[in-house]
C-alpha cells in the first residue's frame, strides 16, 4: 500500500510589487529574502505584480522590475498580474456580501470592523505584536471604480497561491490586523508574517532618493556588479555565522534563516557596498572584465569598431584591483582611450608649475626613435635623460604622469607609457606646456 503524498511546497513566499515606480533598494532586497528563503526550503516563489491601480501602474515600470530581478538572478517559479484577477476579487467580495460580512455601497463593497477586539500575530522577526480593532478602521475591500483595494486583493491572492510566508517591509505592519481580519471573514488560513526592518540611510534618516533609495537600473547602470549588489543587500539586516561579509548566493541560501534577520533598523552605507562591489571586481576574470566594460566604453563614446581585446585586458589588469564600479574604470582609465586628449587647464596650473618644455622635448625624441616600446625600454630612456639632464628623477615624474594621464596618481609611469604606445605618449608629452588655443 502505498502512502499518499502531499506535494504542495511546505514554503511558498511572493514577492508583490506594484508597478509604480522602479525597483529600489528596499524591495531588491525584500525580493531577495523571499527568494533565499524558498530556494533555503526547497520551496517557491512567486512574483506578483500589484498593478491595481491602474492609474500609477505603468507597464514600463513593470518591465524594469522584471528585468532587475532577472539581473540580480531572482528568478521566479510562477507569475501573476492582478490586474488580470479583477473578476476574481470581485467574486470573493460578493461572497461576503452574500454571507453578510460586507456590504455593497454603490459599486464599492465595505466591511465593516467591530470594535474592541485584540488581533495578534507571531511575527517571525519581531514576535508577537498586538492590534486592537479600535485602531481599525471598516475596511473598503472593493472601490467604486470596479477596482480592490490593496489589502483585499493581496488576502485573496496570498490565499489563493497558498502563500505560507508573508515576507516584506515593515512598513506594512500596520496592513496586517486588517488583513487577518479579512482572511478570517473569507474563511483562509492565515500565512506567517515577518516584517522585515526598515532601512536607513547612514544619516539615521529613512531611505530616501536623495541617499540610496535608487532603482536597481541605476546601480548596474553605475557599474555594480550584480553578484556585488546581491552580497551588499543581503547584509542589511541579515548576517552569516560570524562576521563573515563576503558570501556567495548559493552558501547565503544554505545559511538562511528568517530568525537570524534583525530587528532593528539596517543601515545602507555606501561605502561599504563599493567596498563588497570591488571585492567581486577582484575576483572576476580579466576576460570577463573586458566584455562586461566593452558596453559601457563604447557607450561612453571611447570606444568605436575593433575593440583589441588583448590591450584592453592589459588595461584592465593595471586597474582591477582599485575598481569600486566598472565605471571607475573610465574614470581612472579614460585617458588611454581619449583621442582627442587635452590636459586640463586647472591641472595644467596645479601641476605643471614649473616649465619642462625642454626636458619633455628630450625625452619625447629619445622614446620616438625607439623601436621596442616596452617597459624596459621606456625606462631605460627615461633614465638616461635624467642622468644627462643632472635631475632628480622624482622631479620629472610627476609631472610626465600628469602630462600623460590629466591625473596625478596612476599605475606605474612605464605601465602607463607602454599601454598608451609610442605615438600617444610622444605627442602628450610634446603638448604639455603648449598653451592651449
Ligand atoms: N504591493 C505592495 C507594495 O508594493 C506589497 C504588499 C505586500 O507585500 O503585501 O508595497
Amino acid at each position: 500500500m502505498s502512502i499518499p503524498v502531499n506535494t504542495a511546497p511546505v514554503v511558498k513566499v511572493r514577492f508583490a510589487p506594484s508597478p509604480t515606480g522602479y525597483l529600489h533598494i528596499g524591495g531588491a532586497r525584500t525580493a531577495l529574502f523571499n527568494w533565499m528563503y524558498a530556494r533555503a526550503q526547497g520551496g517557491k516563489f512567486v512574483l506578483r505584480i500589484e498593478d491595481t491601480d491602474q492609474e500609477r501602474s505603468r507597464p514600463e515600470y513593470e518591465k524594469e522590475i522584471l528585468d532587475s530581478m532577472e539581473w540580480l538572478g531572482l528568478i521566479w517559479d510562477e507569475f501573476y498580474k492582478q490586474s488580470e484577477r479583477f473578476d476574481l476579487y470581485r467574486e470573493y467580495a460578493e461572497k461576503l456580501v452574500a454571507e453578510g460580512k460586507a456590504l455593497r455601497d454603490g459599486n464599492a463593497v465595505l466591511m465593516s470592523v467591530a470594535k474592541g477586539r485584540d488581533i495578534k500575530f507571531d511575527d517571525q522577526i519581531r514576535g508577537l505584536i498586538v492590534f486592537n480593532t479600535d485602531d481599525i478602521k471598516d475596511q473598503v475591500l472593493m472601490k467604486s471604480d470596479g477596482s480592490p483595494a490593496y489589502s483585499f486583493s493581496c488576502v485573496v491572492d496570498d490565499a489563493l497561491m497558498n502563500i505560507t510566508h508573508v515576507i516584506r517591509g515593515e512598513d506594512h505592519i500596520s496592513n496586517t490586523p486588517k488583513q487577518i481580519l479579512m482572511y478570517e471573514a473569507l474563511g483562509f488560513k492565515v500565512p506567517k508574517f515577518a516584517h522585515l526592518p526598515l532601512i536607513m540611510g547612514t544619516d539615521g534618516a529613512r531611505l530616501s532618493k536623495r541617499f540610496g533609495a535608487v532603482a536597481v537600473t541605476d546601480y548596474r547602470g553605475e557599474g555594480f556588479l550584480a553578484e556585488g549588489l546581491v552580497n551588499y543587500l543581503m547584509l542589511l539586516g541579515w548576517a552569516p555565522s560570524g562576521d563573515q561579509e563576503i558570501i556567495s548566493l548559493k552558501n547565503a541560501v544554505a545559511k538562511f534563516s528568517i530568525k537570524k534577520i534583525n530587528k532593528t533598523a539596517a543601515q545602507f552605507n555606501m561605502e561599504k557596498l563599493k567596498w563588497v562591489n570591488a571585492q567581486y571586481l577582484k575576483q572576476t576574470s580579466t576576460v570577463n572584465l573586458v566584455e562586461l566594460l566593452v558596453p559601457i566604453l563604447k557607450q561612453e563614446g571611447l570606444l568605436t569598431e575593433g575593440v583589441d581585446r588583448i590591450w584592453l585586458g592589459k588595461a584592465v589588469d593595471l586597474f582591477k584591483t582599485r575598481l569600486n564600479t566598472l565605471r571607475d574604470f573610465i574614470d581612472r582609465a579614460g585617458f588611454l582611450f581619449d583621442e582627442q586628449f587635452r590636459l586640463a587647464d586647472d591641472v595644467r596650473v596645479e601641476h605643471l608649475k614649473k616649465n619642462m618644455f625642454s626636458e619633455f622635448e628630450l625625452l619625447a625624441s629619445r622614446l620616438n626613435s625607439l623601436d621596442m616600446f616596452d617597459i624596459a625600454s621606456t625606462e631605460k630612456v627615461f633614465r638616461d635623460v635624467v642622468a644627462e639632464l643632472g635631475v632628480q628623477s622624482a622631479e620629472l615624474v610627476h609631472p610626465i604622469r600628469v602630462a600623460l594621464t590629466n591625473s596625478s596618481v596612476g599605475p606605474g609611469l612605464f605601465e602607463t607609457m607602454v599601454m598608451l604606445g609610442k605615438d600617444k605618449t610622444v605627442a602628450r608629452l610634446r603638448s604639455a606646456f603648449l598653451t592651449p588655443a
